[in-house]
C-alpha cells in the first residue's frame, strides 16, 4: 500500500467508488470520467505502477486478465477495448497499474 496512491485509497475504502466487481487479489470501479458507457478500471489490489512491473508477477497478472473476462461477462459486454496507458506519453496519470475497460460504442483506430 502506498499512502500517497489515489487508488490505494480506493482499495482501502478510504477514497470512494463505485464497485463492479472485487476479489481476494483485484478490485474492479467504475471511472469518475467515463470514456464510453462502460468504462471501468480493473487493478490489482497490491501497488504495483504499471504493466511492466504487473507482467513481472505472473499470480497477479493472470488475476487481473481473470478480472476482467469476469467483468465483460458479468456486464455482458461482447465488444470492448482493453487498455493499459503506460508512462507518461503513454498517458498514464495515476501510477497504479489499471486495466481500462471500455465498452458500448465503436471505437475508432488509431487511438487518439
Ligand atoms: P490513466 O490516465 O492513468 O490511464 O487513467 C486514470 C483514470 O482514473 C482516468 O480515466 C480517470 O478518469 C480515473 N480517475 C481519476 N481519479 C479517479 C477517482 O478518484 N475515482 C475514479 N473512480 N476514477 C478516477
Ligand atoms: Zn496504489
Amino acid at each position: 500500500v502506498d499512502p500517497d496512491c489515489l487508488f490505494c485509497g480506493i482499495v482501502a475504502g478510504t477514497v470512494a467508488a463505485h464497485r463492479v466487481r472485487e476479489d481476494e487479489w483485484t478490485l474492479a470501479f467504475d471511472d469518475i470520467v467515463p470514456q464510453a458507457p462502460v468504462h471501468v478500471l480493473v487493478i490489482p489490489r497490491a501497488h504495483i505502477r504499471d504493466i511492466t512491473d504487473l507482467a513481472a508477477d505472473a499470480a497477479t497478472s493472470t488475476a487481473v486478465m481473470a478480472a476482467i473476462r469476469e467483468v465483460v461477462l458479468q456486464l455482458a459486454v461482447e465488444d470492448f477495448r482493453v487498455v493499459f496507458n503506460t508512462g507518461v506519453q503513454g498517458g498514464q496519470h495515476v501510477f497504479h497499474v489499471h486495466a481500462h475497460v471500455l465498452a458500448g460504442r465503436p471505437f475508432t483506430w488509431p487511438p487518439g
